[in-house]
């Protein structure tokens, strides 16, 4: 077969996943990122078994992990400090909280390693399905497979009428990360992960590096003092009057997100095939987004390899794949339900439920993605 050229919009964690999976198959490949920088969101990120496994068939794994926090417990506290429960992960199955930027890095150095091409600065405004990217500067370039790796507004999906849904939920977050102090960083209590709760806003504390700690802020997205950016450290600190030494170290650089849910009529159109969060955005409750858009880059790549029609290719790849990606969307948006309740009716909700959601959390971190060593 002669090498099959790929056009990829986005260079986040789907479409940088997918660069490496291809080029390190013999395509040649070339991400178009809007961004003049390969840069995140100053924030951590939860990678657990599943997204590791695909880290590590694309040959990232060991960078994108050096220095991360092991993220095998959580405490849960209220407002008062008072321990509510304790998450403990499986022993067996790993997971780590990282700084996303570290993330990106070792994707982007995996991707150039094989030999695919990064652009910056490269807005892509559509695609079409006979396997042409258009660029806003009016280039069209024409390719094997084009993929639309470009996160939740996707022009690529927008383009070929592709969406099927997409919901707006009633909650959302301000991400952050701070610098760990001296203390933090040699005791115990520094390097714990804990999430607090009061009424229905939730701060979590995570640490993911030696030296940052990610702040993760959950609020309901009609909580307008809550989700203001820069944040309103006085409005949380009453939230948390135990911790306002902690929130008086926020900083103004932070991003607020709602949190939504994206369906697609099919995750193809001919020669073009989304993947990530422009496919299948789901809320952040069980900390997957990131982990099944590096799934489904990878899989796509493996089935892709199995057939010279990309078409057919992309049809097979969606059969096999969407059921466990949509289980996991479900699974989150289940999780979060109870986020409007009163906090009693919440408690008892996890007192049901709680034990099941753990299970089925562990399950599917601890599934084999496809292309991933047994
Ligand atoms: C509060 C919060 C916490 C989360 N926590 C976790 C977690 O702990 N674990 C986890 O696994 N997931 C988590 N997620 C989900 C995760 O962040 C997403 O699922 C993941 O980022 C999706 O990756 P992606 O590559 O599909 O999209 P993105 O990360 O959005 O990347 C898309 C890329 O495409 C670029 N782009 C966009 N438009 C264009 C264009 N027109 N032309 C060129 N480039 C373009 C963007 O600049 C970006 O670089 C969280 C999400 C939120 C909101």
């Amino acid at each position: 077969m002669t090498q099959r050229h790929a056009e990829i919009a986005g260079a986040g964690f789907a479409g940088l996943t997918a660069a490496c999976a291809l080029a390190q198959r013999g395509w040649s490949v070339r991400v178009h990122e809007r961004a003049d920088q390969l840069r995140t969101a100053g924030a951590g990120i939860y990678v657990y078994e599943n997204g590791l496994r695909v880290l590590e068939a694309v040959g990232a794994c060991a960078a994108a992990v050096a220095g991360a926090n092991p993220a095998h417990r959580r405490e849960v506290r209220d407002e008062a400090d008072r321990l509510i429960s304790v998450h403990q992960w499986d022993a067996n199955a790993r997971a780590f909280s990282i700084v996303r930027q570290r993330v990106i890095n070792a994707l982007a150095a995996a991707a150039t390693g094989a030999g695919a091409e990064i652009v910056t600065g490269s807005h892509v405004t559509g695609a079409s399905p006979d396997g042409e990217l258009v660029l806003a500067d009016g280039q069209r370039l024409k390719a094997d497979l084009v993929i639309g790796a470009d996160g939740s507004n996707s022009r690529v999906r927008d383009s070929l009428g592709l969406l099927a849904q997409r919901r707006l939920l009633p909650d959302g977050a301000i991400r952050l990360l701070i610098e760990k102090t001296a203390a933090e960083r040699a005791s115990e209590e520094g390097n714990k992960t804990v999430e607090y709760w009061s009424g229905s806003r939730r701060l979590l504390y995570t640490p993911c590096s030696d030296t940052d700690i990610y702040i993760a802020l959950t609020m309901l997205d009609s909580d307008l003092a809550a989700r203001r950016v820069p944040l309103d450290r006085a409005e949380w600190t009453r939230s948390f009057p135990r911790l306002g030494a902690l929130i008086g170290r926020f900083g103004d650089e932070a991003r607020y997100d709602r949190f939504e849910v994206i369906r697609l009529k099919r995750w193809s159109a001919g020669k073009v095939g989304l993947i990530g969060d422009a496919a299948h955005a789901l809320p952040p409750n069980l900390g997957q987004g990131g982990g099944f858009a590096m799934m489904n880059a990878l899989s796509l790549a493996v089935y892709l390899d199995r057939s010279a029609d990309v078409a057919d290719a992309l049809a097979h790849w969606e059969r096999d794949e969407r059921p466990r990606t949509e289980h996991i969307q479900r699974l989150s948006v289940f999780y979060g339900v109870p986020t409007t309740w009163p906090p009693l009716a919440r408690t008892l909700f996890f007192a049901l439920a709680g034990k099941w959601l753990v299970r089925q959390r562990r399950r599917v971190a601890a599934s084999r993605p496809t292309g991933t060593a047994a």
